[in-house]
């Protein structure tokens, strides 16, 4: 358990309210779930919502302004529509829409469930006191992706949106 999760654990409950248990107490504001279900119901809601309108269709965000600002596809543009045909089980398309966000999803799902479940994967746990070294190397092949995917001659998953 990292220091901001004891830090959590130990957060006093707002007077007159009782504690309820699961829940968390964050930025003195209690919280119904534990951050971690709280994310996950997030993150369900997103999907839930790229399921029911197709971003290539309807627009869900609003346009990169790192796309705006130096012509260049971040390593997230296409992450919407990745996610649209992921949550349809079309992974080809959704590799061809962002590699990178499909690569990430393993990684995120492993560091989320030992967020979510500290203490009873070891491996999990290693992976998540390694979380430093694994965010440099994931900026790094952000970077990487990022310069890859904007050379003139970049094709397939490596180009958006897939030519
Ligand atoms: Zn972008």
């Amino acid at each position: 358990m990292c220091d901001a999760d004891e830090r959590l654990d130990r957060a006093p409950v707002p007077r007159g309210e009782a504690p309820i248990a699961g829940a968390s107490t964050v930025f003195g504001r209690r919280w119904p779930l534990a951050p971690p279900w709280t994310a996950a119901a997030g993150v369900c809601a997103g999907l839930a919502l790229v399921a029911l309108v197709d971003p290539r269709e309807q627009p869900l965000s609003p346009p990169c302004p790192f796309r705006l600002t130096t012509g260049w596809w971040c390593p997230f543009c296409g992450g919407t529509r990745a996610a649209s045909r992921l949550v349809r089980g079309d992974v080809g398309a959704a590799l061809r829409y962002n590699g990178f966000v499909v690569a990430l999803v393993p990684i995120v799902l492993a560091f989320w469930l030992g967020w979510a479940v500290p203490g009873r994967v070891a491996m999990l746990d290693r992976l998540r006191s390694r979380s430093a070294a694994w965010g440099r190397a994931l900026l790094v092949l952000a970077v990487c992706f990022t310069l890859v995917r904007n050379l003139p001659f970049a094709s397939g998953w490596l180009r958006f949106p897939g030519a």
